[in-house]
């Protein structure tokens, strides 16, 4: 079966058609700037990536170009809707009422209406665009795959906060957990790679991208994961701060003279590695340039993100009272040798040994602890869409 899978934000979205047969990407692309011009970028496999200018005044124009572009006589990759039998729509948040998966219907729909406000930016994008594709191919089952479900299964203590219950009771203020679909499909890949049974085991996942999270993986189901109410919370990332002490944002809005949501937007976009470097950059790749250069900020900015990243990992060792194998996964875990490097420095007590050689290099899945180390160390690339395709295929 021929999965679409759709990832929709305010003003953006992108797609993937996937053979679940085979697994393999058909044709994948974006659509940007959604409601104000409009562009379309399509890439069939193995062929070219071609970026059109095209009207998009709302999402259903915008998906409509999709669907043209996928069933172009030319450039298209099957001949009709039809040969499209499922959608997978990503979805960021879905409260504690979708601890799964489902096939969107009217009650899904209104359920994850109902969670968006625990993710305004998000949620409301995510219904445009499931009401886009359901509008224009009315007989095509969709699913919908939340990245808070995986982490539904975290115990009272991982996800309350120390704050008065009645708000736990009355607004759902909790520790909910985003990446899902990465944290799953890494930390099952991983268990199947190094040859572990995942419902004997602890794992433990640290998705390093833009935003950053880490979750530890108990028996194949999360037990804790460092985001929290909102993708602030946790680790040092690209522009948000991650932890920090609650009352920093009192000090700074007097000091700063600005109000909450400007401090708000300063937790989110000018902090972290970006901020730290003083504006030097959010990208890992530029950090590094401008460390091997003599820049003591970038350097810095470095050491907080890998020390941060080594407490995680530390405090999940704790919660599952050890630890089988770590995975790195997303653009700075897959690709930022000098990262795991760092991290692994840390975690000697661990018995972990880090294989220097096979640290650099890159691709798909590899080991890089040595064969002696008591911990097993892997980078295993992540893959949202074929885990949202996998998930679609399962339920329909
Ligand atoms: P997101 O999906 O959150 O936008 P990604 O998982 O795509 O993030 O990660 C993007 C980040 O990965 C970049 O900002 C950069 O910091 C880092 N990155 C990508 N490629 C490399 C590389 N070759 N070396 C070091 N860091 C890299």
């Amino acid at each position: 079966m021929n999965v679409l899978v759709i990832n929709c934000g305010s003003s953006s979205l992108k797609f993937q058609l996937i053979d679940s047969e085979s697994e393999n990407v058909l044709a994948k692309g974006l659509c940007e700037r959604i409601g104000i011009d409009g562009s379309l970028t399509y890439q069939p496999a193995g062929g070219e990536k071609v970026k059109s200018e095209k009207a998009m005044p709302t999402h259903t124009e915008a998906i409509q170009f999709v669907i043209d572009a996928l069933t172009d006589s030319e450039t298209g990759v099957v001949k009709s809707l039809s040969e499209i039998g499922a959608v997978g729509h990503r979805v960021v948040h879905g409260g504690e009422k979708f601890a799964s998966s489902v096939v969107i219907n009217d009650e899904v729909l209104a359920g994850i209406e109902a969670c968006s406000d625990l993710a305004p930016l998000h949620n409301p994008a995510n219904l445009i665009g499931i009401r886009a594709c359901q509008k224009l191919m009315p007989g095509t089952p969709m699913v919908a795959v939340f990245d808070t479900a995986f982490h539904q299964t975290m115990p009272e203590k991982a996800y309350l906060y120390g704050l008065p219950y009645e708000y736990y009771e009355k607004y759902a203020v909790r520790r909910y957990g985003f990446h899902g679909t990465s944290h799953s499909f890494v930390s099952k890949h991983a268990a199947d790679f190094l040859g572990l049974d995942l419902n004997n085991s602890k794992i433990i996942v640290a998705h390093l991208g833009n935003g950053a999270s880490i979750s530890a993986v108990l028996n194949g189901k999360c037990v804790d994961t460092s985001m929290g109410l909102t993708p602030l919370e946790g680790l040092v990332m690209g522009t948000r701060s991650g932890d920090m002490d609650p009352a920093i944002m009192e000090y700074i809005a007097k000091k700063e003279d600005l109000d909450i949501a400007g401090v708000m937007n300063v937790l989110n976009k000018k902090s972290g590695v970006y901020g730290l470097s003083k504006n030097l950059s959010s990208d890992f790749r530029d950090l590094e340039e401008a460390m091997e250069n003599g820049n003591k900020y970038a350097a810095a900015a470095l050491e907080v993100f890998c020390y941060r990243v080594a407490k995680y990992i530390g405090s999940y060792v704790a919660a599952m009272n050890g630890v089988d194998a770590i995975a790195f996964t997303a653009g700075i875990g897959e690709n930022a040798g000098i990262v795991r490097e760092k991290v692994l420095a840390y975690l000697g007590y661990l018995g972990i040994t880090l294989d220097a050689e096979a640290n650099k290099k890159r691709g798909e899945d590899f080991v890089i602890s040595t064969a002696d180390s008591k911990v097993k160390v892997a980078v295993i690339p992540t893959n949202e869409e074929l885990a949202i395709a996998r998930e679609t295929v399962a339920l329909v």
